[in-house]
């Protein structure tokens, strides 16, 4: 298996994790390398490991499935999905449908956004209205 250059796209797809800038993606003469990547790192993960670590970022990047869906599909627990996620950068992008907290209309939501706040709303009125209304009670 061919390996790309520290940061380069071919790399990168593939789960490496050093910095793409400082590398100039991978077109630098001298490379900087990050200890903990996968692929140019002190402890190089196998050809299977390699292969599930860029599953997930593709599940994730371009399926956008949920780190569940990922993790039920590949036979790995949640857990693993999430930190790889993360060691990748990965903001999981998956959306979800869910009904605003003022107004009751659907919105699409990141999975990331509705996991941080406790109400969701269409928009700055409908958040405003509810802030107001809190601090009348
Ligand atoms: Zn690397
Ligand atoms: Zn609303």
């Amino acid at each position: 298996m061919r390996i790309g250059n520290p940061g380069s796209s071919e790399a990168i797809e593939m789960g490496c994790m050093c910095p793409p800038t400082a590398n100039n993606y991978g077109q630098g003469n001298v490379f900087y390398v990050d200890q903990n990547c996968p692929i140019h790192g002190s402890k190089p993960a196998t050809d299977k490991e390699l292969d599930r670590i860029g599953k997930i970022r593709r599940m994730a990047t371009q399926d956008y499935l949920s780190s569940r869906e990922i993790g039920r599909q590949l036979g790995v627990s949640h857990t693993t999905v999430c930190n790889t996620l993360n060691r990748l950068n990965v903001v999981n992008k998956t959306k979800r449908a869910i009904k605003c907290a003022g107004c009751g209309k659907t919105v699409s939501k990141y999975r990331s956004e509705i996991k941080r706040r406790k109400k969701i709303f269409c928009g700055k009125p409908c958040y405003n209205r509810w802030q107001l209304l809190r601090i009348d009670k």
